[in-house]
């Protein structure tokens, strides 16, 4: 399984432990594997520890589909990722990731909504608080260097910045632009 010549804890005990990974998501991983499906989720933020264990893997093909899970669940229930928690969950993301930019540009794209509010209690399921956003930006180094560059890049390019639940999925694939997308390879593989 591992090269011991890499003298490597895991290469010379022919094994490796994920101990901040939970045991389902391993089953998940698994069905994958078999199903090529990533089961239903219901916005719970285990979905992204999936994304950072298959980075850890180096499954990019799995990762490509828990983003496409992601999106789809935003955008099937007209939901957007909320501010709460997004500092730590960026900070889990791989850096330069499709989940990383997904994230960044949920919350470049939820400063023009009008549910996002100063202070106060979210209403219903909104969670756009400038509170909870000023808490991700001191949590989190990167989001806070990024969030700066893209509103910079919006500024000056006076892009309309789209809702990033719908568009193209391939701008949040692991794979280069040109290159096949990883969902087409799948489905070669199992028609
Ligand atoms: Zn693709």
């Amino acid at each position: 399984m591992f090269d011991s010549q890499t003298g490597f804890k895991e290469a010379l005990e022919n094994k490796a432990t994920f101990p901040e990974d939970k045991e389902e998501s391993f089953d998940v991983l698994l069905e994958w594997v078999h199903m090529d499906n990533v089961r239903e989720w219901g916005g719970k933020s285990d979905i992204f520890a999936l994304y950072a264990l298959g980075d850890k893997l180096c499954l990019p093909d799995f990762q490509d589909t828990v983003i496409d899970r992601i999106r789809t669940y935003h955008r099937e229930n007209k939901k957007l990722q909320t501010f709460k928690g997004i500092g730590a969950e960026y900070n889990a993301a791989p850096p330069g990731s499709g989940l990383r930019l997904y994230l960044l540009r949920s919350i470049l794209y939820s400063l023009k909504l009008k549910e996002m509010i100063e202070g106060g209690d979210s209403k219903g399921d909104f969670g756009f608080k400038v509170d909870d956003l000023e808490e991700a930006l001191l949590e989190s180094e990167d989001l806070r260097k990024d969030f700066l560059r893209g509103v910079r890049g919006y500024v000056i390019s006076r892009l309309d910045l789209k809702n990033p639940s719908q568009g193209d999925d391939c701008e949040y694939h692991c794979h280069d632009r040109e290159g096949p997308c990883s969902r087409e390879k799948r489905s070669f593989l199992t028609s």
